[in-house]
């Protein structure tokens, strides 16, 4: 990618719509633009934050290809910080090509993928977190995930790193100059005020890191296998979860024999559903062979559903499953509690659910929620971290400050301490991109798509 350039995108999706916009970005945006883009009476579309009307025309063969609006908004007003044009044209993929192709033949050339928001991080219209909360932005599939993004393009991580930062330098410099200024070692006394600094820099980060237990999943989204004996309402549950009728409920037990693979979401977080086959004894092959999946499926899966029918005695199958299912991942769901209950015994954290009525669901939920934070509370509206990069960067911040603090404990040389921190407040420059090199940022931003 070279800087300094002009760059030119469709910036809308593939496919027809009322609208298509391509997007130009840099110093001769407006020039390119002017040449091709004709307004009546013939004056240049050269007012900032205006829109103008008129027509795109292909000055060559003198002929009128669409009729549509320019924006211009002038540097460093804009998204990427430069000179930005946007066309919006009628949204015929024919049409926006050809424009495209009158720009780029009078010198702009196609922006690579994520071109316009990383010229956005350059110009520092946006830190790093900010241009992947664009992308999550984006990409969002739910309105729970749209919502963590949004929250992140305001800056919400930036902004918690700021002090923590801002306490970090503080720090530094306080050594830095009793290395250069002072004969003796620091004072003990002088030396405990600056480990407590630290040790309360290290929970506010640990505090941050921690909402990526939760966040990750509310990116990647994660695996649910529902199991249990048949009949006792896996199918059932699984539709009351996914909240529409999609996998078949039957009175036969055996009738949902492959693992059923559903993606949805539950509470806007994205989920695989594994519906597995009712496990059980049997000498029908095909049966056989849906229950071996389901075995990998719940071994896979980031937690289980172990249904249970709570309108009859716990058998044999109950208890073998009770007994195998690894309990760290698992959930124990009492369906049928609408029925009068025959169990026979309390199982201990079961969830009472009713898929008939939909009662307990809010609380099945809560508890799956619970389980994917690792048992913390989840706060669903204080997600400061998804991405996996971040938490890498905070996590290994982190590392070093406990590090440092232990250093510092074993009275060792400031020097060394000081090689510590400076390490921890490098890795916070990661998170938020002062401190990356061009690798990792190409790397980033090759995961956008073309016109972002
Ligand atoms: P699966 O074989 O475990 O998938 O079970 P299904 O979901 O096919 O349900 C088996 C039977 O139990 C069906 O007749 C369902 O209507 C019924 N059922 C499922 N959940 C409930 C419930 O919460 N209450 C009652 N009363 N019946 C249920």
């Amino acid at each position: 990618m070279i800087r300094g350039d002009t760059i030119a995108a469709i910036s809308t999706p593939p496919g027809r719509g009322g609208i298509g916009v391509i997007r130009l970005s840099g110093p001769r945006a407006l020039e390119i633009a002017s040449v091709i883009f004709h307004t009546k009476p013939h004056k240049p579309p050269d007012a900032p934050g205006r829109v103008h009307f008129g027509r795109v025309v292909d000055p060559a063969a003198n002929e009128v290809i669409d009729e549509a609006l320019l924006t211009y908004f002038k540097a460093p007003h804009s998204y990427t910080g430069e000179d930005v044009v946007e066309l919006s044209c009628h949204g015929s993929p024919v049409v926006l090509r050809r424009v495209l192709a009158l720009i780029t033949e009078r010198g702009a050339r196609i922006g690579e993928p994520g071109e316009f928001t990383l010229r956005a991080f350059l110009n520092r219209r946006l830190d790093l977190a900010q241009a992947q909360a664009v992308r999550d932005c984006i990409d969002a599939q739910t309105g729970y995930q749209a919502r963590v993004a949004a929250r992140q393009l305001e800056g919400v991580l930036s902004k918690r790193l700021a002090p923590i930062k801002d306490t970090l330098v503080e720090v530094i410099v306080h050594l830095e100059s009793t290395v250069e200024f002072v004969e003796d070692d620091i004072s003990p006394a002088a030396a405990a005020a600056l480990r407590e600094r630290l040790e309360h820099v290290n929970e506010s980060l640990k505090e941050i890191a921690g909402s990526f237990a939760f966040g990750r999943f509310v990116k990647e989204g994660f695996d649910l296998a529902i199991v249990g004996r048949p009949n006792v309402g896996k199918s059932s549950v699984f539709n009351r979860l996914v909240g529409a009728d999609r996998a078949i409920v039957t009175d036969l037990p055996g009738t949902t024999r492959d693992a059923l693979y559903e993606s949805t979401s539950i509470g806007g977080v994205p989920v695989r559903l594994i519906d597995t086959a009712g496990i059980r004894e049997t000498s029908d092959l095909v049966e056989r062979l849906g229950i071996t999946r389901s075995r990998t499926a719940i071994a896979d899966a980031d937690i289980t559903l172990l249904v249970l029918d709570a309108s009859q005695p716990l058998n044999r199958d109950d208890l073998d499953l009770l007994e195998t299912v690894d309990r760290s991942r698992r959930i124990v769901a009492a369906n049928k509690s609408d029925l009068p209950n025959r169990l026979g015994r309390e199982i201990h954290g079961a969830v009472g659910i009713s898929a008939l009525t939909g009662s307990g669901f809010d609380e099945l939920t809560a508890r799956i929620f619970a389980r994917l934070s690792g048992g913390q509370a989840v706060e669903r509206d204080d997600i400061l971290i998804t991405d996996a990069r971040q938490h890498a960067s905070v996590t290994q911040a982190i590392a070093r400050l406990d590090e440092a603090r232990d250093l510092m404990i074993q009275r060792e040389l400031e020097e060394i301490v000081l090689l510590k921190l400076h390490g921890a407040l490098q890795s916070l420059g990661e998170v938020t991109g002062e401190t990356l090199t061009d690798d990792i940022l190409g790397q980033i931003f090759s995961t956008f798509c073309v016109g972002k």
